[in-house]
This record gives structure tokens, sequence and C-alpha cells, in this order.
């Protein structure tokens, strides 16, 4: 197993972590003997969440005796200090210890909620008591969506560490838009959730139970860890081979080769076919062979961006999307169908039925 310095913190964490969201969805002996088997494989690094349900009083019962083994990263979704500090209390309760070493504001998705926990009153001062009282070892945020609030909470040299969603999609634009170099640079641990896209990127058969190893899930994690401004990654596991895979997948070497890259792409436009809505649908890889090729001059990943964002983002949050198309200088509608896009799109997104469809949306959502 690789270990890597969590940023500027001190800790070294395995470069696979143990991501507890769906400790809920099994029972608490599966819970103890996949938690075990983690630890005793060398993963290191324990993440759950005051709302992900039983999790944390999962992980209390099952490894508070191996305390001294892992790093523990919890947090709370309240937004001023009482709140939080209510919050971290419970947590400490319910995971059976006295000390968490990373406590995080949970959800800290736009701007107007990060000014609320920044504020006097707010729920980092209360993170801040916590860690003066040593309860906690390290405050951190997690937030999705709003590149702008990243960057906000980053530059604010509050938070030790941040946890974001990457993926090989990059589906929220966090290395692409530089926001995981800016952590690096401000010496700030990146924790890494929803490298597979919230279950996404995992084989049909795999899903359906049909098969253990899969080859997504495994060049997902490689591709997603190869990146070096990423200190751990948490898929979420509720079963032994899963452990037992994700765990191999931090043994390899690294980074990921061109070739397992190519292999990547293949497996996602598999996948990515049959999801005619979501993620994937409108998902590309920004790689923007497309727009080399482009008669037009379509700046064709912008509008899928564009669009992506539009369709998936919180109501608050969609005018991001319309912001990104309003600026582009040539729009969907310029296409002429010659497809020549399609011949070097690696995923073979429909590029010229795509580009209708977004226009159609973000024009409409645009007036
Ligand atoms: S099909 Fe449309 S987007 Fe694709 S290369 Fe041709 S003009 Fe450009
Ligand atoms: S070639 Fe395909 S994956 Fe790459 S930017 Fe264009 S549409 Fe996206």
């Amino acid at each position: 197993m690789i270990y890597r310095k969590l940023g500027n913190t001190g800790l070294k964490v395995s470069v696979i972590g143990f991501g507890a969201i769906k400790l809920p969805q099994i029972s608490y002996e599966e819970a103890e003997k996949i938690l075990n088997r983690a630890l005793d494989l060398g993963i290191n690094f324990i993440d759950t969440a005051r709302a992900y349900q039983d999790s944390e009083t999962k992980i209390g019962k099952a490894i508070s005796k191996r305390r001294d083994e892992f790093i523990l990263s919890s947090r709370g979704l309240s937004r001023d200090r009482d709140g939080i500090l209510k919050d971290l209390k419970t947590s400490m309760r319910e995971l059976q210890t006295d000390y968490i070493d990373i406590y995080e504001l949970h959800a800290v998705n736009d701007m107007e909620t990060l000014e609320k926990v920044l504020a006097p009153g707010g729920a980092l001062e209360g993170l801040k008591i916590a860690k003066q009282r040593g309860l906690i070892g390290h405050i951190g945020i997690t937030m999705h969506f709003d590149l702008n609030a990243m960057k906000k909470a980053i530059e604010s040299n509050e938070f030790e560490v941040i946890m974001l969603a990457y993926s090989p999609l990059d589906h929220e634009g966090v290395n692409r838009e530089g926001i995981l170099k800016l952590a690096k640079e401000h010496g700030i641990g990146t924790i890494i959730m929803k490298a597979l896209l919230g279950g996404q990127l995992v084989l049909p058969e795999t899903a359906a139970g049909l098969r253990k190893e899969d080859p997504l899930v495994r060049l997902s994690l490689k591709y997603v860890i190869s990146n070096l401004y990423v200190d751990t990654v948490i898929p979420g596991m509720k079963k032994l081979h899963e452990v037992e895979e994700n765990v191999r997948v931090g043994d390899e070497p690294l980074p990921i080769t061109e070739e397992e890259k190519k292999q990547l792409y293949e497996l996602i436009s598999k996948v990515a076919k049959p999801a005619e809505r979501g993620w994937l649908a409108q998902a590309c890889l920004q790689c923007g062979y497309c727009t080399r090729v482009c008669p037009q001059n379509i700046p064709v990943p912008e509008v899928f961006k564009a669009y992506r964002i539009y369709m998936n983002y919180p109501e608050n949050l969609k005018h991001l999307g319309l912001e990104i198309y309003k600026s582009l200088e040539v729009k969907p509608d310029a296409c002429i169908e010659c497809r020549s896009c399609v011949q070097v799109c690696p995923i073979k997104i429909d590029i010229p039925s795509k580009l209708k469809e977004a226009y159609k949306v973000l024009e409409e959502a645009s007036r």
C-alpha cells in the first residue's frame, strides 16, 4: 500500500481509504468483518459522516479497540458553532473515541453556506474550539459543485483538509480548473470522493453481482490516485472482495499507463451508452479531441460542461452552467453534422445529437 502525506497535517494516509457511506446497507457483523479486513490489509484512513445513518455507530462498535491503528475522519452538517459542537459530541459517542483526527464541515456547496460557516458564530468557530480542547486534530471541509466557493475556502487558509469529488471524467472540474493544484499549493490535504461517480463507473455485470474483479473500478481508482494532487481516495465499500480489490490498486505501480487509460476509456464508453440520462450521458472527458477537428470551431467540451452543470446541479447553482453557456462565442447550433468529431471522441459520444439537446435546453433556460 502506498501512503501519502495528507497536506501539512503531519498525517500519512493510505492512498486507498475506507469510505463508510455504504455501511448502513449491511449488517453489523458484515461491517465488523470488512472494517477489520481493511485495517489488516493496510488501510489506515477511515472516513464517515454524521449523515451516514448508523455508519459511525458500526465503526465504533467494530474497530474502536483498534483506534490507534487508523486515522479517523467524520463530519457534521451544522452551520453554526453550537450545532457543530453538538454534532462532534454525538460523533465521538457513536465512534467510541475521545479524539477524531479530522472533523469536516459537510457539504459546504455554495458561497452563501461558506460565508455562513466562516462568519463569527459559524461552524468553523466551533471546530476551532474543539481543536483547542484537543477533541479533534484537524479541521476540514467537504465541497461540491461551486468552484469559486472551493477557491475561497482554500484561500481562506482556515482548512487543513478538503474533500472533493473527482473521477476519470473529472465531473466537477476540480482537476481541470486547478482546484486540486491550488489545495496542494496551500498545503491542504486532499481526500477524493465519488471516484466511481457514485457507482456509475462499475460494469453492469459487477453491479448485478455476476463478477468480482472489475477492471473499470480498478482503472478508475488507479487513474485518480495517479494524480499527485490527490492524497487519498475513499471508495465506498460494503463487501469483503471490494476491500481486497481496492487495496490491490494501492499496491500497484503508478502512474496509470497510456495503454491502461485507453482501456479505461473503452470501458467508460461501454457503460456510457446505455445511460440515457444522468451524469454519463452528458459526461465528456474534456479531452478536446473533437474541437481539433471541428470545422465550425464549436467548443464542444464547454457546451457539455455547461449542459451537465445545468442538468445536474441543485437549483441554486444551475446558473453556473448558464453562465458558461452564455460566454461561448460559438453556440452549438453552428453544428453542420459532419460527424468528424465522433470519429475521434474516445468515448464515442453522439456529439451532434447531444449538441442539439444541449442547445434546446440551454437556449430555453437563457431566455
Ligand atoms: S458534427 Fe458538428 S461538432 Fe462535430 S465536427 Fe462536425 S460541425 Fe463540429
Ligand atoms: S472528444 Fe468526446 S470526450 Fe473528448 S472533449 Fe470531445 S466530446 Fe468530450
